[in-house]
């Protein structure tokens, strides 16, 4: 008791001094492609630091490698940019270690669902209290277009100048056949509102909580997602009592309703 007692600011000097304001969570400017969707995504996860007002200095975002594996760098908190497909074993060693630091793992579909496969399937299993965002453009970017796990089937890519010869994995409903999964999402880039109210979920969850985003890569599959973007019919919004409620107001606007 003392020891909170201690802790309280003892004027609204303090508290000003302690207050976190967007730009605090601001770190190198994004070398993202224009249009990109790990932008969004990106803002996202800042206006969830300042509304949750998480101390930059017990705040870490951790990554494996490809486009969305920059995310880090461009963040005012800490971060760890480690290897290709380990960012949820970094995380895990970075929350054993100190589970008092609010732990982010942001990895794309190639690191996720590929390299990283096996550190998914456990990282779910044993349901650390992390928050993880996949992001989804089915496509690797950053190595310069080759097919990933999520591909759809038939696509064009360097690795793949015949078209991609298998249907591509879903990886929430992998997510949802592994034991332990305590939290699982899907959003998507353009729906900026409800992209937001799904990461705010996935942080207050207690637990690991998976979140996919599909992502846009305009760089690689320019329009692939048009025709959700087109027909905003084409996406419904889930929900239960006892899952998360996104603004469900945005969402119809979203739809011109
Ligand atoms: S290549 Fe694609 S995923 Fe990578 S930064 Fe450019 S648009 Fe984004």
């Amino acid at each position: 008791m003392s020891d909170f007692i201690d802790r309280l600011p003892t004027s609204v000097a303090d508290l000003e001094e302690d207050a976190h304001i967007l730009h605090d969570y601001e770190g190198a400017v994004s070398r993202w492609c224009h249009g990109c969707g790990d932008n969004a995504i990106l803002t996202a996860l800042q206006k969830l630091c300042a509304e949750e007002q998480l101390p930059p200095e017990r705040t870490v975002f951790v990554s494996g490698i490809g486009c969305a594996s920059r995310l880090p760098h461009y963040m005012g908190t800490y971060g760890f940019h480690g290897l290709h497909g380990r960012a949820l074993p970094l995380a895990e060693g970075i929350k054993i270690k100190r589970p008092d630091l609010h732990v982010f793992v942001n990895t794309g579909d190639g690191d996720c669902c590929s390299i990283g496969a096996g550190h998914w399937l456990h990282a779910v299993r044993y349901n650390m209290n992390m928050t993880v965002i996949m992001h989804d453009n089915r496509v690797y970017g950053l190595t310069k277009n080759q097919v990933s796990p999520t591909s759809p089937k038939g696509l064009r890519t360097n690795t793949s100048p015949r078209g991609a010869p298998l249907e591509p994995l879903n990886a929430l409903s992998a997510t949802l056949g592994m034991s332990n999964i305590s939290f699982v999402a899907q959003a998507v880039d353009w729906l900026p509102a409800i992209l937001y109210d799904i990461i705010h979920q996935a942080f207050l969850h207690r637990g690991l909580s998976f979140v996919s985003v599909l992502q846009r890569c305009p760089h690689y599959l320019p329009g692939h997602f048009d025709p959700y973007i087109k027909n905003p019919e084409r996406i419904r919004l889930l929900t239960h009592p006892n899952g998360i409620h996104p603004d469900e107001a945005s969402f119809l606007q979203s739809r011109g309703a």
